[in-house]
């Protein structure tokens, strides 16, 4: 079939696999490029490793570090015709890259939030790895399913208190607007803690912890957003927010227990990329359309890889994390350089629908939103037909 992208407001629902495999090859190619972090981790377990920041990670443990590398994501085969889900194409051409490169890969594509996939996976990592010696867990997801309870929570992005008015970017029809979200509930924070918060990453941990896989030295890490003051009535201070702020007591339980281990855990803030999730999230697409403009002019500029790919070679690969006052990792510390956070400033109150290719870089927006679903990439022919269904 012809596979060409179909953007219905912020998700695209098509996929190419021929562009999501150029998407990941472009991504190892920046790694290589950037040397190799022969101090890191050797057997590493993702947990949301298919798109975004944790797709990023999978490709510097395994390509930069030379890791071994078990990915766990819950993505959509092709069905009826249809194509797969971008995360699944990313994963077969991650898999194929590594194993060409003498690299174990191996993925489980289940519910990451239930007692089967951590079974599955500490089944694998007996039998194949012995131990992993870093679990990054980097899910996002609009809803779990509860192990114990089999209740259904679901995670909503609204503010806390009272409700909020504020500028967005409606990024398909390129319209800067206004939206307006009411107060949640507390029905809904409670909601979003649970799907969003650290309590299923503690659940993980401790299923590693006690089926005996997690060895001498391990680290884990999850990933924070912290962003500037225009994002925190829906980001820092709302629904998400709060849920972050349970996720990062939970590093403190868990770095607990991987003392143990002589090991460590923490929260990596990170900084504002285009990805599925942030997409999704009112006044942020505009936020990054700036941050992208003014980081680029200061040749400041990361994507995922770039910004992984320093984590990395910064703090993951480093004998001990160096955290700010609160515990975190603070990789993030290039967007909210004061220099940085004044421009993005002086620019948010002036852009508007008019102003917005002078005042934004909206114009790789769109064709980084798009690339996460492997089209626009260099080589591709999309006007060919490609077969949809792909192994993983
Ligand atoms: P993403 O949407 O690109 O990736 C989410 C991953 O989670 C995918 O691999 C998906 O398959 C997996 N997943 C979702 N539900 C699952 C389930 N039930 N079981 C198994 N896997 C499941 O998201 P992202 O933007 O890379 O976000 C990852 C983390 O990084 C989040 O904690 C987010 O808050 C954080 N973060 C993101 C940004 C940003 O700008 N995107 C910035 C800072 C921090």
């Amino acid at each position: 079939m012809i596979i060409k992208p179909k953007v219905r407001g912020f998700v695209c629902i098509t996929a190419h696999p021929e562009g999501c495999a150029a998407h990941v090859r472009e991504q190892i190619a920046t790694v290589k490029s950037q040397g190799s972090l022969s101090t890191g981790p050797k057997k590493v377990l993702i947990i949301g490793a298919s798109t975004g920041y944790g797709l990023s990670s999978r490709i510097v443990s395994a390509f930069g570090c030379g890791a071994a590398t078990l990915g766990v994501f819950f993505e959509r085969p092709s069905d009826g015709g249809k194509p797969a889900s971008a995360g699944w194409y990313n994963t077969a051409a991650l898999q194929s890259e590594a194993r060409a490169a003498g690299l174990w890969a191996k993925s489980v594509n289940g519910d990451a939030f239930s007692d089967s996939v951590k079974a599955e996976v500490i089944d694998i990592i007996k039998k194949e790895l012995g131990k992993v010696d870093q679990v990054i867990y980097s899910l996002a997801s609009p809803r779990r399913t509860d192990p114990v309870t089999g209740e259904v929570y679901k995670s909503t992005l609204k503010p806390i208190g009272r409700s909020f008015t504020g500028k967005t970017l409606d990024t398909d029809r390129k319209l800067v607007t206004e939206v307006t979200l009411e107060s949640a509930t507390d029905e809904e924070i409670h909601g979003t803690v649970k799907v969003m918060g650290g309590e299923d990453w503690e659940l993980w941990m401790e299923a590693l912890h006690s089926a005996g896989v997690l060895a001498e030295g391990v680290t884990s890490v999850a990933y924070d957003y912290i962003g500037p003051e225009v994002t925190w009535p829906i980001y820092k201070d709302g629904t998400i927010g709060r849920a972050k702020q349970h996720i990062n007591a939970s590093a403190k339980r868990i770095d607990a227990l991987l003392k143990l281990y002589r090991g460590q855990a923490s929260m990596s803030v990170n900084k504002a990329v285009v990805t599925q999730a942030s997409s999704a999230i009112p006044v942020v697409p505009l936020y990054i359309s700036i941050l992208f403009k003014v980081m680029k002019e200061k040749g400041l500029h990361e994507g995922c890889i770039e910004q992984m790919y320093r984590l990395y070679k910064t703090q993951l690969t480093a004998p001990y994390l160096t955290l700010d006052d609160q515990g975190r990792i603070r990789i993030d510390d290039w967007e909210m350089r004061p220099d940085v956070q004044a421009a993005v400033a002086a620019i948010w109150p002036q852009v508007n629908t008019e102003n917005l290719d002078t005042l934004t870089d909206f114009a790789s927006y769109t064709p980084e939103f798009l690339k996460l679903f492997g089209f626009g990439l260099a080589g591709v022919n999309y006007d060919a037909e490609v077969d949809p269904v792909v192994q993983l």
